[in-house]
């Protein structure tokens, strides 16, 4: 959707083939699977989608989604120790994410000039190794095709794209890809929040320490619209989550830390567990690809997927999304776009990488000798956050995708980084007396 907001502002008409028929309302369906589990969207990706379709912020706002200020609103235990409440330096959107989806749906398809084909898939590119000329598409009922001509095809079909089969069927060159896989399972439980914490409550989060000599396992609560909490709870091979309802929240106690276990002890369950395990870290290097056709590009889960938890994938998109916009109104060809996309996912491409190759069991490329170093720097980087707010700051900008990685490794912050914390880390979550007490009093 947000590729086609960009697409109509520089062509006549703009066509989305879509495999689903797109439900009018936030609930699921079965084209986005991972819309059952927690969806964090980061201030990166929220200013991203906000800049390309402008309204949608407070669209979300009004249907119920939470702003989540980072981190004076984030209770979360990071690798290397609860994050401090400083005042807002970011911001997550929090709610579910058929909510997201609807409401940019409804932003983009107001647009006449955008049309949908639902219950279509496309099946071939049409054109040749030099130059895509369309797709052509099947109807999923009367399997009956039609040849669509474009004068640009863009994939978004996200993490199940054909689109390298499709590349070699036109003769050009098997794409270069890369995964690392931690072996990651979701289990994800909807509870009715306690009435005097269904409002203003923080994100709650618990996440692993991949250095642990077991499995990373995680609980996340999110408050989320209509007075909601959606948790999802996770664990790196041979620490599955079971989808087992009478299990889920003991898994949430016994992860590193409990506190997640105990505030839906006495919460109404309202949806049943649901599972995934789709969350490998998988890339396709498209920008290498010398004889990139003209008239193709490809954006979102299609290129990269990464590992969910560090909550991403969204943002990427919508990024990328900004990137065609950018290379589009510069007059650039495909391939140069293509390498604008690549750009866009180098870092959290490297950030969700070189973490989850840690974990025992992980499966793909080990690190080379740099990567090893980058790595101890991060979690020292990271250490050094839980009390110098200079560097919590840069932190939270690169994770929320919203500063440059490169202020990461800047003269002050390396310097900070190398004296490490001032002061001792918290050993304590950090939810405040009374938010505790909205929930148990
Ligand atoms: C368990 C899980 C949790 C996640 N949590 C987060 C998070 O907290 N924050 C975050 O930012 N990201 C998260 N992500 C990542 C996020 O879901 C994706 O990065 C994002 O949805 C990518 O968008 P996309 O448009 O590329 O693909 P998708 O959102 O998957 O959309 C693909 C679209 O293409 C359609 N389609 C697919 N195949 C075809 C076909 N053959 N023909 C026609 N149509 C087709 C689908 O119906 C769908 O409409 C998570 C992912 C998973 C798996």
């Amino acid at each position: 959707m947000l590729a086609a907001s960009v697409l109509v502002r520089h062509f006549d008409e703009v066509t989305v083939v879509e495999r689903d028929k797109l439900p009018d309302g936030p609930g699921p369906r079965s084209g986005v699977p991972q819309a059952r589990h927690a969806h964090l969207l980061m201030s990166g990706g929220a200013r991203a989608i906000e800049s390309l379709l402008p309204g949608t912020l407070d669209s979300l706002f009004a249907a119920g989604a939470h702003r989540i200020g980072v981190p004076n609103d984030l209770v979360s235990l990071s690798a290397q120790g609860w994050v401090p409440r400083f005042p807002e330096m970011q911001f997550i959107v929090s709610c579910s994410r058929g909510l997201v989806d609807w409401v940019v749906r409804r932003q983009v398809l107001r647009d006449n000039k955008i049309s949908v084909l639902t219950g279509t898939e496309p099946v071939a590119l049409l054109g040749d190794r030099a130059a895509v000329s369309g797709v052509l598409v099947e109807d999923r009922i009367s399997r009956s095709q039609i040849s669509l001509e474009a004068q640009l095809v863009v994939d978004a079909t996200g993490r199940g794209s054909r689109l390298p089969a499709w590349l070699t069927a036109l003769g050009l060159p098997a794409v270069h890809s890369e995964s690392v896989d931690s072996g990651l399972a979701y289990a994800t439980r909807i509870f009715r929040a306690p009435e005097s914490a269904s409002d203003g409550f923080p994100i709650v989060n618990v996440q692993a320490n991949p250095r642990d000599p077991h499995p990373g396992c995680t609980a996340t609560l999110l408050p989320i619209e209509d007075g909601r909490w959606l948790v999802t709870l996770s664990g790196t091979r041979g620490g599955e989550p079971s989808t087992d309802e009478s299990s889920f929240v003991s898994f949430a106690r016994s992860v590193r830390n409990p506190v997640v276990g105990e505030l839906i002890a006495d919460a109404e369950p309202l949806s049943p567990v649901y599972g995934s395990h789709s969350t490998a870290n998988r890339r396709n290097f498209f920008e290498r690809i010398r004889s990139w056709p003209a008239g193709l590009l490809a954006l979102g889960d299609s290129v990269a997927t990464y590992n969910p938890v560090y909550g991403h994938g969204m943002s990427i998109a919508a990024q990328s999304a900004q990137a065609l916009d950018a290379g589009l109104s510069a007059g650039r060809g495909a391939r140069q776009i293509q390498r604008g996309i690549g750009k866009v996912v180098d870092g959290a491409w490297a950030m969700a990488t070189n973490q989850d190759i840690l974990y025992p069991g992980a499966v793909g490329k080990p690190l080379s000798l740099a990567g090893r170093v980058l790595q101890r720097y991060t979690e020292r980087l990271v250490r050094t956050a839980t009390t110098e707010a200079a560097v919590t700051r840069v932190f939270l900008d690169a994770f929320t995708l919203s500063g440059p990685m490169a202020k990461l490794m800047s003269p002050k912050v390396v310097w900070a980084t190398m004296r490490g914390p001032r002061r001792s880390v918290s050993a304590e979550p950090t939810l405040t007396a009374d938010e505790r007490e909205r929930v148990t009093g």
